[in-house]
């Protein structure tokens, strides 16, 4: 057989820690493949340059996760109903799509007991996923964004929905930076007197940015609170997105550690 090829596709893709996992985890398995990164600039290229490149699957990161998700044949119930899939993988000719990225966090916010209200900060296309798995989960999400115009869909799906003009201060058992405020600014991801309200409330602080303290980790921090950043997101939905790839050979417990070993890197 011959060796299978993965990549990461995506515009920009070289920052990208997938390559480094994925191989961490084939070469200590024993799994004869290789994963490489491939800047795709045009979204609706995507099954071509799959195709083109010879590839066993891949994963997807911005911006091409809804072109993505059109690309596939055939979608897990999860990936159709959310439109938008980071993982493919391609058996006998067809294309198969998955979201891994939502059930990644899922299992990564898990260690946080009795949590039950959940306040997302931000409303883009991370949250688009996860907002929707947390409720399946019976958490309650409310969104707290910069512009009312993302808030619009989550507010037709039923979520409770507020810009910073008109959130209503209550308590929440997680405050979670959904946002990419922080990720290359100091910025906060909202208002420091509303964060300065709900934070002292919650039983724990969550940013799904990895490799760094960004100021509301900070925040958080000061306000004594138990925090979290991305990195275990990113490692979940790369197990996820491994087993996939494999057709389940391993267990999550033997890809982990192999896996994990992508945070000695710098
Ligand atoms: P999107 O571009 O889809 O959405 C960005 C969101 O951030 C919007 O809600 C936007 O608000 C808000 N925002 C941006 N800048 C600011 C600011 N200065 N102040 C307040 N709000 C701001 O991004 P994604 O959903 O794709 O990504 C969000 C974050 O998730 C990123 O930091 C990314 O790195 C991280 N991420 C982490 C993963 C992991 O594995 N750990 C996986 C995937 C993503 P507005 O609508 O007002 O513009």
């Amino acid at each position: 057989m011959a060796k299978e090829i993965f990549a990461i596709f995506g515009n920009p893709v070289s920052h990208s820690k997938s390559p480094l996992m994925h191989n961490l985890a084939f070469q200590g398995l024993g799994y004869d493949a290789c994963y490489t990164r491939h800047l795709l600039e045009d979204g609706t290229k995507l099954k071509e340059t799959f195709f083109n490149l010879k590839l066993k699957g891949v994963n997807v990161t911005v911006p091409h996760k809804e072109a993505a998700f059109n690309a596939c044949d055939e979608l897990d119930s999860f990936a159709q109903k959310i439109g938008v899939v980071n993982t493919i993988v391609e058996r006998e000719g067809k294309l198969y799509g998955y979201n891994t990225d939502a059930p990644g966090f899922l299992k990564a916010i898990s260690e946080f007991k009795e949590v039950k209200t959940v306040l997302f900060l931000g409303a883009g296309g991370t949250a688009q996923s996860t907002s929707s798995i947390l409720r399946d989960e019976g958490y309650e999400v409310t969104l707290l964004n910069r512009s009312q115009e993302r808030l619009e869909k989550y507010k037709a799906d039923g979520f409770q929905t507020y810009t910073f003009e008109t959130f209503e201060p209550c308590a929440f058992d997680l405050v979670i930076n959904m946002t990419s405020a922080g990720l290359a600014d100091n910025n906060l991801p909202a208002p420091q007197h509303i964060l300065d309200t709900v934070i002292p409330k919650a039983k724990a602080c969550v940013d799904v940015i990895y490799g760094k303290e960004t100021p509301f980790l900070k925040l958080s921090k000061n306000h004594q609170k138990p925090t979290k950043d991305g990195s275990d997101m990113l490692l979940y939905q790369g197990i996820i997105a491994f087993e996939h790839f494999t057709d389940y050979s391993y267990t999550f417990n033997e890809i982990k550690p192999l896996m994990q070993k992508v945070f000695d890197f710098n």
